[in-house]
């Protein structure tokens, strides 16, 4: 089967080098879920290789975040990568999965923001998650030179300040946006979804279900309407950090010339955020 790993960067350089097709990029954090893999598909659908890496990016938690605890599972990761890969034989995937001294050596010093957006949203609550975020895809580009990158829109804000990343530093990659992959109920999958008990994974699908109510408001009886319900939805369930409708291109406030919208929102069930959104087109 044509998978390999790579744990050290200066290998996957020196295999990568050699490689002379298209590439597409899968950036992860591993713990795999039919979200990642339906990215992994896309890519090996359009590139000749794939790159998959799995890094736990200190960089990205915050103080008091879940660093420690976030699900590690290499082994089932990469059985999930063969199973995927066993329908497509002529194609290839390279696993990059580094420690964290061959992304940040000794006296790393250097840090990538895009401030504009990354300040609001999940910002306000995550003040230095998305440089975290820049900082290691940046790096990964450096090391992977994908032609092409497969981001979720699961993670709304991430993928508008990594393509603005990629537009202000020139860099010649293409972002795909894929859509996001739910459980059968509604739910966003999440590798965070598991440290949901039994009442918070019900109390979980008013997340969807509000976001969804919003956007059918947005398009029977108007965006000033949708905005009032959403102010006073947060204002009665607290569990809601934010709930916002913005312009769905710039993440800005919207006016009313805006056609295409964004309602994005996290919603806490105990030490958990979860997050969610939806595009509205009118
Ligand atoms: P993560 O491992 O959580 O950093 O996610 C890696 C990539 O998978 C990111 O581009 C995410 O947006 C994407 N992703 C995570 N969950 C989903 C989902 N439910 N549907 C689609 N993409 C997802």
């Amino acid at each position: 089967m044509q998978i390999s790993i790579f744990n050290k960067t200066q290998e996957f350089r020196s295999a990568r080098t050699k490689f002379n097709g298209n590439v597409g990029f899968v950036p992860t954090m591993g713990n795999l879920h039919a979200g990642h893999i339906s990215l992994l598909e896309q890519s090996l659908i359009d590139n000749d290789l794939t790159v998959l890496s799995i890094f736990v990016n200190p960089k990205q938690f915050g103080q008091g975040e879940d660093l420690d605890k976030y699900p590690r599972t290499f082994e089932e990761d990469l059985n999930k990568t063969k199973e995927l890969l066993a329908k497509y034989p002529n194609k290839r995937i390279y696993v990059f999965a580094p420690a964290n001294e061959e992304i940040y050596p000794e006296n790393f010093s250097t840090v990538i923001n895009v401030p504009k957006l990354a300040c609001k949203l999940e910002g306000e609550f995550r003040p230095t998650h998305f440089e975290g975020v820049c900082t290691v895809v940046y790096l990964l580009f450096q090391i992977v030179k994908p032609h092409k990158a497969y981001f979720g829109q699961k993670d709304y804000q991430q993928l508008a300040i990594i393509s603005q990343m990629v537009k202000d530093l020139l860099l010649d990659i293409e972002i795909v946006p894929m859509p996001i992959t739910r459980e059968a109920d509604g739910l966003a999958m999440s590798s965070r979804n598991q440290y949901l008990n039994e009442k918070q994974r019900v109390d979980a699908l008013i997340l969807s279900k509000t976001i969804n109510k919003l956007a059918d408001t947005i398009i029977d009886q108007g965006v000033n309407v949708a905005m009032k319900m959403a102010k006073h939805i947060q204002s009665e369930d607290k569990n809601f950090n934010y709930l916002e409708i913005k312009n769905a291109f710039t993440l800005d406030d919207i006016n009313d010339s805006i056609k295409d919208f964004v309602i994005l929102a996290t919603y806490q069930q105990g030490q958990t955020r979860l997050l969610d959104n939806k595009v509205v087109k009118l």
